[in-house]
């Protein structure tokens, strides 16, 4: 279970909502049964429950340690704003693949405009879905969700990251040359249904991207992003 920060005291975490009514109805655990829960910013811990109800479930912490299941890469996948409520699947696919964070942007050819989105009720149900998928892959930190930029935003944002790729159907480079450095900081550009402009990716190599290739077949945009954030993960992280 997920469990913030104001859930913890010393030795004690209380669990509420929707998770409270899970445990006591669905899952029927009981006092003395055992729970494993995470802060969502890579610590673990262990408990005992000492009371249950749908409202309320009151656990005694028994062990905490950093998890072992994030990587030592931070990566920022950035992919442009997609139609409908494809996002929803990235967002489920990027947490199994120990993405760091995700950066929604419009681009030229994006097809819902700037503006135009449900603004914090849609970064809220994104949040959802995150900490759903969190549990079921047993990671320690969420996925931290930004909220929409523009492409010189996160031009802007990629400074000081040590690895900088745009994913470029007309590239001929491929991620095979990529080779991790010190302290790795990722960022990966994808571009939306309708691709990314040229002049966009002048841009984008101008700020220190390099483009890559996938290879030769022209992949959708959610699988372009769940295969470039897989491939970095498998070559630069661990
Ligand atoms: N409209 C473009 C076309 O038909 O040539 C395809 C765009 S593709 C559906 C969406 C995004 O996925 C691209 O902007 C790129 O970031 C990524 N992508 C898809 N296939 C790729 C490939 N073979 N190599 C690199 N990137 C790719």
């Amino acid at each position: 279970f997920l469990i913030n920060k104001e859930a913890l005291s010393v030795n004690k975490a209380v669990i509420q909502g929707q998770d409270a009514k899970h445990i006591c109805k669905v899952l029927r655990l009981k006092p003395q049964d055992a729970v494993s829960m995470t802060d969502g910013h890579g610590t673990d811990f262990t408990g005992c429950i000492d009371k249950v109800s749908p409202e309320c479930v009151e656990i005694s912490i028994l062990t905490e340690k950093k998890s072992l299941t994030e990587s030592n890469l931070d990566l920022t996948l950035c992919s442009a704003m997609l139609k409908h409520n494809k996002m929803d699947e990235t967002i489920k696919q990027i947490t199994q693949l120990g993405v760091t964070r995700w950066i929604p942007f419009y681009c030229k050819r994006s097809v819902p405009l700037s503006g135009t989105q449900k603004g914090k009720k849609q970064i809220e149900r994104w949040q959802t879905i995150a900490r759903e998928s969190l549990k079921q892959c047993r990671r320690s930190c969420l996925v931290e969700i930004m909220p929409p930029m523009d492409f010189q935003q996160v031009l802007a944002f990629s400074k000081g990251c040590t690895h900088k790729l745009a994913f470029w159907e007309a590239s001929d480079r491929s991620l095979a040359v990529t080779v991790p450095g010190e302290n790795n900081k990722a960022v990966v550009l994808i571009g939306p249904e309708g691709g990314f402009e040229e002049e966009e990716i002048r841009c984008a190599v101008e700020s220190g991207f390099m483009s890559y290739s996938l290879g030769p077949r022209i992949l959708r945009a959610e699988t372009a992003a769940v295969c470039a954030c897989g491939l970095i993960q498998y070559l630069l992280g661990d």
